[in-house]
């Protein structure tokens, strides 16, 4: 799926599901900032290495930049001018996030067994022509509510539940603890 694995992503990538790429369609610059943040935070955190975002937003990708240079990756926002063309290059099974798709649960077991997959999370408006192009079009209940939801609970059936351990590359790690807050350099022992 595209280019840019890395040896540390293809390490990641196996046993804990396949990898997985994102693309969110129909950002709105100005008025989504907070919401596509989200979501990219998510991609990130649940396991996917991506998320190409259509129409492009430098400052949500430089945003999610600085999250990967403190607690690591890999993950990154790449700029899709045209979601057809993420769609033509996925080399992987188009997975379309719909509230009107087939249930998760019954495509589950053939998404799981699939090296790689491209999930479609949409906005406000979703183009019609989504819905032909996609390989599946998954639904996380048959109901309406929100792409970084559906996000999450996808990627939490395709990869696991994120653990506590840092991130490749991270410079900083969470230290869990019962009460209060405790952030650590990673290479420090807690204390
Ligand atoms: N009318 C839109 C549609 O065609 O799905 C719903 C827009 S909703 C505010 C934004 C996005 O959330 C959708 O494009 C979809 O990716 C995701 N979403 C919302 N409910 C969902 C559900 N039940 N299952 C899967 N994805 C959902």
């Amino acid at each position: 799926m595209g280019t840019g694995s890395s040896g540390s992503a293809a390490r990641r990538s196996r046993p804990d599901g396949p990898r997985v790429h994102v693309l969110r369609v129909g950002h709105r610059a100005g008025r989504d900032p907070r919401l596509t943040t989200h979501l990219a935070l998510v991609a990130r955190a649940f396991g996917a290495e991506r998320m190409y975002l259509h129409p492009p937003d430098p400052q949500i990708a430089a945003g999610l930049a600085g999250v990967v240079e403190r607690w690591g990756g890999p993950f990154e926002v790449v700029p899709a001018p045209s979601w057809r063309a993420v769609l033509a290059g996925a080399g992987a099974p188009v997975v379309h996030l719909t509230m009107y798709g087939e249930p998760l649960a019954r495509l589950l077991p053939r998404l799981r067994r699939a090296p790689q997959l491209l999930l479609v999370v949409g906005g406000a408006k979703v183009p019609a022509a989504l819905y032909g192009a996609a390989t599946y079009n998954v639904a996380v209940g048959s109901q309406p509510h929100s792409e970084v939801a559906a996000l999450a609970v996808t990627l939490r059936e395709l990869r696991g539940l994120p653990g506590s351990r840092p991130f490749p590359g991270a410079r900083q790690r969470i230290v869990p603890q019962a009460r209060g807050k405790k952030v650590r350099l990673v290479g420090r022992s807690p204390t």
